[in-house]
């Protein structure tokens, strides 16, 4: 006979709705770290300071000097699929910021005991919000202290989830995703500066620079004094940044940053694009180092694919393709290093 149905078919609740979304956004706690600075960037923070404790797992304190969020506003924010950043259809077909979803904070406070405190420029001090709204415990914004901006401080990563606790690494992974999250914002934005700490100990501080600098940065003085500017437009495409020589290459793929529309991605299509222009210059076991950055009219662009927007999908693949192949093959042309006969026209 067949088993009984053990219940009858319900709604879920909301709660137990944003717990299984933060399962898909919220991964570990570099999601947190990226949804966080993400938020920052798009309230226009110029300057962004994230403080971590044990791997961000015991504590995430991300601080920005944007535009903030008046104490109304704040119950919101916390609200899952609440944003402010698109309205319409039309809107989604053209974000420009790096968020849309409205469902970050949401997640995080489903998963990890959240604090959010906000000045807005013309507010007379600051006001703070904590708990999950969709739990019923957030309520109002209570006044608070501190100057304009906005600080998030989430702690207690997945204490009541602690099937998700389990799959945590050590503290020193974490630690180490987390900041490669921060190395790819930073690359995106050499303009804000950024101070990064772990466990009381400042392990970054980039002050605000040109990509030629913010690469030196990151990728290191050798990338810096071993790298080829591309800089290259054609129609609405246009690719910016700089790639390693192939001297340069390393034995791991771990130098690689690719933006579309100021926004890291992975993509197959786009590695693919870049790889081959190295073909003919690089041995197949040595990863080229490059920060580039494509820009196109984000209405040929769905960034829409993904919960955590990594992968994108290009209306016209095969043109971007060809462009950033093209793109990169000129770029490694103007060195003699390549000159093996073989160098790409
Ligand atoms: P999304 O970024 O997709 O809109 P989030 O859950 O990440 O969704 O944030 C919800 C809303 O809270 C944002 O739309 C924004 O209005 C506000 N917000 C979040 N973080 C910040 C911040 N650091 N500064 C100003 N506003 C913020
Ligand atoms: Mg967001």
């Amino acid at each position: 006979a067949l088993p009984k149905l053990p219940r009858p078919i319900q709604p879920l609740p909301d709660q137990l709705i944003s717990q299984i979304a933060a399962g898909e956004v919220i991964e570990r706690p570099s999601a947190v770290v990226k949804e966080l600075l993400e938020n920052a960037l798009d309230a226009g923070a110029t300057q962004i300071t994230i403080r971590l404790e044990q791997g961000g797992v015991k504590r995430i304190a991300i601080t920005d000097d944007g535009c903030g969020i008046a104490p109304e506003h704040m119950p919101y924010a916390l609200a899952r699929h609440a944003t402010s950043k698109i309205a319409s259809l039309s809107d989604l077909e053209n974000v420009m910021t790096l968020g849309f979803r409205g469902e970050a904070l949401a997640s995080i406070a489903s998963v990890a005991q959240l604090t959010l405190t906000s000045r807005t420029a013309d507010a007379d001090h600051a006001w703070e919000i904590s708990g999950s709204p969709v739990d019923g415990d957030a309520g109002q914004a209570r006044p608070s202290s501190g100057p304009c901006g906005t600080t998030i401080d989430v702690r207690d990563l997945y204490f009541n989830t602690p099937a998700r606790r389990k799959f945590l690494k050590s503290e020193q992974t974490e630690y180490g995703h987390c900041a490669e999250v921060v190395r790819r914002l930073a690359l995106a934005r050499p303009d804000v500066v950024f101070s990064l700490s772990h466990n009381g100990k400042t392990a970054d501080h980039w002050k605000g620079s040109d990509l030629q600098k913010r690469c030196a940065q990151i990728l290191g003085a050798e990338f810096a004094s071993a790298c080829l500017a591309v800089d290259e437009t054609a129609g609405p495409l246009r690719l910016l940044g700089f790639v390693g020589l192939p001297t340069a290459a390393r034995s791991r793929a771990d130098a690689q940053y690719f933006y579309v529309n100021g926004r890291f991605v992975r993509d197959k299509l786009l590695t693919h694009a870049v790889r081959a222009a190295y073909q003919d210059v690089l041995h197949g076991d040595r990863y080229p180092s490059y920060a580039l950055s494509l820009e196109l009219d984000p209405a040929q662009v769905d960034v829409n694919v993904h919960p955590s927007k990594i992968e994108v999908r290009f209306r016209d693949s095969r043109a971007v393709h060809q462009f950033v192949f093209h793109a990169v093959s000129r770029a490694l042309a103007q060195t003699s290093a390549t000159a093996s006969g073989t160098a790409p026209a």
